[in-house]
């Protein structure tokens, strides 16, 4: 019998992937994994607007999303799983989100246009069919000629602390904890390693956390050991993804990180009976 993989981290066009859940799902099906979580950045709309959950697959599909929540000021993503799909909370947050990236996308083309640059908004809804943001921004840019790569878009305008850049409403982790659990998720430290400050780490491992993303796309194995050991010393689960985006991140391949058949099965059977 083959190995049983599952890659709890990607993105669809429902946020800023390239392939929408379908070809997702048959590429993920195609390489051999078992499992898959779409995690679509603050939203569920691949769940609720693609037929994805109702059809018959090769592969067990476990919801998911990956929400953006700051922490003493820095950025943090937290990945919730196996929640109830009608969860109230759950549903809200991602209202509250929505509303967040539409006010902080007027504001940030404001910026760009104060720079000289012809876009609007419509230019960016065109790109995805849940949520929008910075990468769906950078794409226009390319798109225009106004940048060579969206790397650059995001070095020349994007980035934190750009002309382009704008902060927007604050979304706090324990707002987020808050609702994934009311909804009966499970909320995962997603990405640690990408967490700047040691100070930030240390006050997110006080938070109650269910788990740890300790595989993560092309992360080296010394780099594994450490978050790997912080959630076994608290009996959390240990999460992981290749946080694949298709032709939008192309270095990171699908498949490229995965977890055990064992926390995936305690996940997909939390979820099926949560919902
Ligand atoms: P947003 O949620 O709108 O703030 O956009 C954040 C997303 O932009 C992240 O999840 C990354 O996928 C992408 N991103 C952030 N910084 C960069 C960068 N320097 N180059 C390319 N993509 C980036
Ligand atoms: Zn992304
Ligand atoms: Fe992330
Ligand atoms: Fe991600």
């Amino acid at each position: 019998m083959s190995e049983f993989r599952a890659d709890l981290h990607t993105h669809s066009t429902f946020s800023d992937g390239s392939d929408t859940p379908e070809q997702l799902i048959l590429l993920a099906q195609k390489i051999g994994l078992k499992g898959l979580s779409i995690t679509d950045h603050d939203t569920l709309a691949a769940y609720q607007e693609s037929a994805i959950l109702e059809k018959q697959q090769s592969l067990l599909l476990l919801p998911g999303v990956e929400f953006s929540a700051m922490s003493r000021e820095e950025p943090v993503h937290i990945l919730a799983y196996a929640f109830s799909l009608q969860g109230k909370s759950l549903l809200a947050l991602c209202q509250h989100h929505k509303k967040r990236r539409e006010e902080r996308n007027i504001k940030m083309i404001e910026r760009l246009r104060g720079l000289g640059i012809d876009m609007a908004l419509n230019d960016i809804q065109t790109t995805s069919k849940g949520t929008w943001g910075r990468p769906h921004i950078a794409d226009v840019l390319l798109k225009k000629g106004y940048v060579q790569s969206i790397q650059q878009a995001f070095e020349l305008y994007l980035a934190e602390g750009k002309p382009a850049y704008v902060q927007g409403e604050v979304i706090s982790v324990e707002e987020t904890l808050k609702a994934i659990y009311e909804s009966h998720g499970k909320a995962i430290l997603a990405h640690p390693h990408l967490i700047k400050r040691s100070t930030t780490i240390r006050t997110l491992l006080k938070m109650p956390f269910s788990g740890i993303e300790c595989y993560y796309a092309r992360l080296p194995a010394a780099q594994e050991k450490k978050w790997l050991d912080l959630a076994r010393q608290r009996e959390w689960l240990i999460t992981g993804g290749s946080d694949y985006h298709g032709t939008t991140k192309p270095f990171s391949a699908l498949g490229s990180s995965w977890i055990s058949e064992e926390t995936f099965l305690y996940l997909y059977e939390h979820f099926l009976k949560v919902n």
